[in-house]
């Protein structure tokens, strides 16, 4: 692998400062990749604005046959990126690589909806008129990402955007820089012509501050915490960039008395558990209904006694280890403030004895609305259950929160759950389904856990700017 910048068609930045990238499982160097910062931000944005014209007026067809061939890339190199993705992130080798098949999704389903973005005749209120919308494509494209999906959440951006007829800069996390790396390295495989994709890694707030105020880029894609994206949104006044933000969650599971308790149990591992509790959709909270509440904990317990934590490389490990230190101390003031406040820890509730940023699956049981918990995105493998006794009451803790974007029901009866759903402040929701992510469906949030939609075919909207025409004749 080459771990350099990819500006113009060229791989690039030999001589700039280097980033390490660390094994959060080890501790271990896994690789260095270069400091870039605001010159090789603007020269991508220089080269992606040099290669708009070529790229946009190629037809659908053109540009959905090369993103079909990019798919077919990472579908053969799957065990290579999984591989590089479990090294450098931590998640368990089998998780990387339904990763890739998911990132891999995005890919394809976009080489499809290319062909279908269709413009729209408006039915005219005079005779010597035609009224029609066309559909262009915004122009370069700047794409941020996080670290807790480096493959995913970066083609879940390029996908549409390069459909639409959008050239792209991409910034990936400093934490994991090599999947992105090794995905620009298939792109160029796969054969987009140069400036279209390019990558640059380094200072965030360096690169960042470009992307915003340089006004070649029309609009800034971000995936991360709702703390920069708040940043973003400020910096991208000045030139009144086009946004999509994915931000942080802070999702409830809301199990009713009627609801299939093994099922539930599944779901809550599911949605907690994956990627050892670092996802944005991960349920954070757990209302439970006081009927089956005792007999949930306990089966809910049992289970999280059963996964094991370890190096994502080993056979067998459910859960990895966090992504840094502080990853690790947030959870564990977390637990240590719960209890303090009256939880009682009834799974796992420290680090087990591995080097390594590891945290035991915990369970957490008679969790009240003032802890930490109950109010902060935790990121880590922590499940706090509190008990309710009325949908109502369910529903307001829910939504006691200015996050807006997953949450989860487990209830048999469709007539409850439904008015359930209807009262939720959330963009998605998992009804019987702990794991509700899907290329072809539009994930994203409200309230301050973002703007805008990716996946699906609302996610190429964004990446297109509506033209009306009025024609005399
Ligand atoms: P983060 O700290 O906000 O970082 C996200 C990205 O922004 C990284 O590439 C980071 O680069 C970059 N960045 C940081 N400061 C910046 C600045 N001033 N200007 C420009 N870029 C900047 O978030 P994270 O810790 O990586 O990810 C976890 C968060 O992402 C959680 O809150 C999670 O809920 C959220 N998330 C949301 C979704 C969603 O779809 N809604 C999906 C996944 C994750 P460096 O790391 O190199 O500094």
């Amino acid at each position: 692998m080459k771990n350099l910048l990819y500006i113009d068609g060229k791989w690039t930045g030999e001589n700039l400062d280097k980033i390490p990238v660390y094994n959060p499982a080890t501790g271990d160097l896994v690789s260095e990749v270069p400091k870039g910062g605001k010159e090789e931000a603007t020269q991508a944005v220089e080269a992606a604005s040099n290669a708009f014209e070529e790229w946009s007026n190629l037809t659908a067809y053109d540009r959905a046959r090369l993103l079909k061939k990019y798919y077919d890339l990472m579908i053969e190199n799957q065990d290579e990126l999984a591989e590089i993705m479990t090294k450098e992130m931590g998640k368990p080798l089998a998780e990387a690589k339904g990763e890739v098949q998911y990132a891999a999704d995005y890919i394809e389903w976009y080489a499809e909806q290319a062909k279908r973005i269709y413009g729209e005749t408006i039915p005219t209120h005079n005779a010597n008129k035609r009224l029609q919308v066309w559909k262009k494509p915004v122009g370069v494209v700047a794409a941020i990402t996080p670290w807790n999906f480096p493959a995913a959440m970066l083609t879940r951006k390029m996908g549409p955007a390069l459909a639409a007829g959008c050239t792209v800069v991409v910034k990936p996390s400093g934490d994991t820089p090599l999947t992105a790396i090794k995905l620009v390295e298939l792109a160029e495989e796969a054969g987009f012509p140069k400036g279209v994709i390019n990558i640059v890694t380094g200072s965030s707030s360096e690169i960042g501050a470009v992307f915003l105020s340089d006004s070649r880029v029309r609009k800034v894609t971000f995936t991360g915490s709702t703390e920069v994206g708040k940043v973003l949104m400020r910096q991208g006044a000045d030139t009144v960039k086009k946004l999509s933000l994915e931000l942080g969650g802070h999702a409830p599971i809301i199990v009713l008395d009627d609801a299939d308790v093994d099922k539930a149990v599944d779901g809550v591992i599911a949605s907690k558990f994956r990627n050892a509790g670092q996802t944005c959709v991960c349920g954070n909270r757990i209302y439970v209904q006081s009927g089956i509440y005792d007999e949930f904990v306990e089966k809910l317990a049992r289970r999280t006694n059963q996964l094991q934590v370890g190096n994502g490389m080993e056979e067998g490990v459910d859960i990895g280890p966090l992504i840094n230190q502080a990853g690790v101390d947030k959870v564990d003031k977390h637990v240590q403030d719960a209890v303090k406040h009256g939880a009682k820890v009834v799974a796992g509730g420290e680090q087990p004895e591995e080097k390594g940023n590891f945290y035991k699956p915990t369970i957490i049981k008679d969790a009240t609305p003032d802890m930490l918990i109950m109010r902060e995105e935790t990121f880590g493998p922590v499940a706090p259950v509190q008990k309710f006794e009325t949908a109502e009451e369910a529903v307001k803790l829910a939504n006691n929160t200015p996050y807006g974007l997953a949450a989860y029901v487990f209830t048999d009866n469709v007539s409850v759950g439904t008015k359930i759903i209807e009262k939720l402040d959330f963009c998605i929701i998992g009804w019987n389904d702990g794991a509700p992510s899907a290329a072809q469906a539009p994930f994203g949030g409200m309230k301050e856990s973002g703007l805008g939609r990716e996946g699906g075919h609302q996610g190429i909207d964004d990446f297109l700017e509506i033209q009306y025409i009025s024609i005399g004749v």
